[in-house]
């Protein structure tokens, strides 16, 4: 029998703070009352903001709030190789294309078109699908004359792949008992990144890889990913990945009502160590 295996996975580009200690304890119970496993993932593919100081900082806020994870610890910037070998995959298969448009050229596509222009869940523009439209040959060509370009997922393209509709089995609480099905709308964010020229994933690649390596079978994380879901069920399905189940949990938010952010430093797990605050007093502000 496989055990639930859960996972927090913090990106190292700033210091933890109550929402990361929220998602980091909830795992780590989960995964102790259903005698599963606690994996922790660093998520450093952004090679330009991730640092190791940050890296060293989370080992030490974490095992200050008494959270204990299985060794060794998959670090994302040593298996570049696995997301190439996925990313060359939908690229045989024609899923997704070379992008070639800077913001500035999205931004003037937009406006020449005189339309009213749909939005991502995030507020950016979706993509235009001029890029899409090239011919083989262009695309070789301005690539082999060094033109900066990022691979896109052909949302169409891939949900003619893939035929059906797209659910996620979403737990209703964290008693993990009962599941309902959510349906995915992938294309609600557009033609996405799935990967740079320089580097072969994005956020959402290196996700869906590694938790399927890594046997996760509960996502459980805050609700600001509900919607990213959509993408990594169809990446999944694209790469014939097994489903895991999701708890997407309450966010904690700051004084201002507002979602933390990594540069609030009051709500910032070593600066509340600093000023005295205990691992009991934390898990008593977030209700844990
Ligand atoms: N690395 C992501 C973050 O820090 C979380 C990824 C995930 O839980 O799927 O927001």
């Amino acid at each position: 029998m496989t055990l639930p295996t859960f996972r927090f996975a913090p990106s190292p580009n700033g210091a933890l703070h109550l929402g990361h200690a929220c998602s980091a304890l909830l795992n780590a119970r989960l995964a102790s009352q259903t005698g599963g496993r606690m994996l922790l993932r660093i998520e450093d593919i952004d090679t330009t903001r991730c640092t190791p100081e940050f890296e060293a900082a989370i080992y030490r806020d974490l095992e200050w709030l008494g959270i204990r994870w299985e060794m060794p610890v998959r670090r994302q910037s040593e298996h570049f190789a696995d997301y190439r070998e996925a990313l060359d995959r939908l690229i045989a298969e024609g899923l997704v294309y070379p992008a070639f448009m800077s913001r500035g050229e999205i931004r003037a596509f937009i406006a020449q078109s005189g339309k009213k222009w749909p939005h991502d869940p995030d507020g950016a523009p979706l993509y235009p699908p001029a890029d899409k439209a090239l011919s083989e040959r262009e695309r070789k060509r301005r690539m082999a004359e060094g033109a900066p370009f990022a691979w896109r997922l052909d949302v169409a393209a891939a949900l003619d792949r893939i035929g059906n509709s797209l659910y996620w089995e979403e737990f209703t609480d964290e008693t993990l008992t009962a599941t309902h099905r959510i349906e995915a709308e992938p294309q609600s964010w557009g033609d996405v990144i799935v990967a740079r020229k320089e580097v072969p994933t994005s956020y959402h690649l290196a996700v869906v890889v590694d938790d399927a390596i890594q046997g996760v079978s509960h996502v459980v994380r805050g609700r600001d990913l509900y919607l990213a879901t959509s993408v990594q069920r169809l990446l999944q399905e694209l790469l014939g990945l097994p489903a895991p189940r999701y708890l997407h949990h309450r966010l904690i938010l700051g004084p201002d009502g507002r979602k933390l952010s990594k540069s609030f430093r009051d709500t910032g797990l070593a600066a509340l160590r600093e000023a005295g605050v205990t691992p009991a007093q934390i898990a008593a502000r977030i209700d844990m």
